[in-house]
């Protein structure tokens, strides 16, 4: 399969059948199964670990943050309603439909975050950060390189990544799962070796200073934050 087959699948998916799974999981209405409930409380896991981060830092007002493949705004709104000017962009259109609604929904001001129907391997400009949370999953290795050269070209400071880590043991846990494929499995789930992530972020110059690990049930996410590396 190639890059255009494996990023139209995932356009597809996330219009259709994938918007109306997710959009329930980053709810929180009772219309989840058990594993849904689990994949929900873990990514929520993962995006409390980036806000810490974040929040530590004390600077969250004089920032720029790019949330790419933001999904339904699970990050972009906390960051904009903790003072962040956050720029949300994904490649689905009911994705980015729905942020919107939520971010309405939600924030008393919603001037600070903008949300925008693109590709991550098209957007431009500089980012005090960068952040890419649960995106890798859908790209096999090559492809995640260029996407994540590209999003650290972005990124003046700061680049935050999470994705499937490619360990033995979830190896082995994804081909049983295989084994017993459900109606939800509609898109390919890639793992990454996190030393060729970290590889690669060096390569671009980045230095790691975080590392999380969220692992539920059925959700396991490595999230690295790595700084720009000075001269
Ligand atoms: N980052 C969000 C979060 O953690 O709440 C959403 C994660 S969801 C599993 C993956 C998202 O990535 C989907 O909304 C999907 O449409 C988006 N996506 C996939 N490929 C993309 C691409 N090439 N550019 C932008 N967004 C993409």
């Amino acid at each position: 399969m190639n890059t255009l087959d494996d990023k139209a699948i995932v356009k597809d998916y996330f219009n259709a059948t994938g918007f109306e799974r997710w959009r329930r999981i980053y709810g929180d209405g009772d219309d989840v199964n058990k594993v849904q409930l689990d994949i929900r409380k873990g990514h929520q896991q993962t995006v409390d670990t980036v806000l810490s981060w974040l929040k530590e830092d004390d600077n969250l007002a004089d920032i720029s943050i790019c949330d790419a493949g933001c999904g339904v705004g699970s990050l972009s709104i906390p960051l904009a309603e903790a003072g962040a000017t956050v720029f949300g962009s994904d490649i689905s259109e009911k994705m980015v439909g729905e942020a919107k609604q939520r971010a309405k929904a939600t924030l008393k001001d919603d001037s600070c975050v903008t949300f925008a129907v693109q590709d991550l391997a098209a957007l431009s400009g500089k980012y005090h950060t960068v952040v890419c949370l649960d995106v890798l999953i859908h790209y096999p290795q090559e492809e995640a390189e260029k996407m994540i050269a590209h999003l650290a070209s972005l990124a003046e400071s700061r680049i935050i990544l999470s994705f499937a880590p490619k360990t033995l043991c979830l190896t082995l846990l994804k081909k049983i799962g295989e084994l017993f494929p459900g109606p939800s499995k509609a898109t390919r789930a890639y793992q990454h070796r996190e030393a060729e992530v970290i590889e690669i972020l060096q390569k671009n110059g980045f230095t790691i200073q975080r590392e999380g690990m969220t692992s539920t049930r059925f959700y396991f996410s490595r999230i690295l934050e790595a700084t720009r590396t000075s001269d």
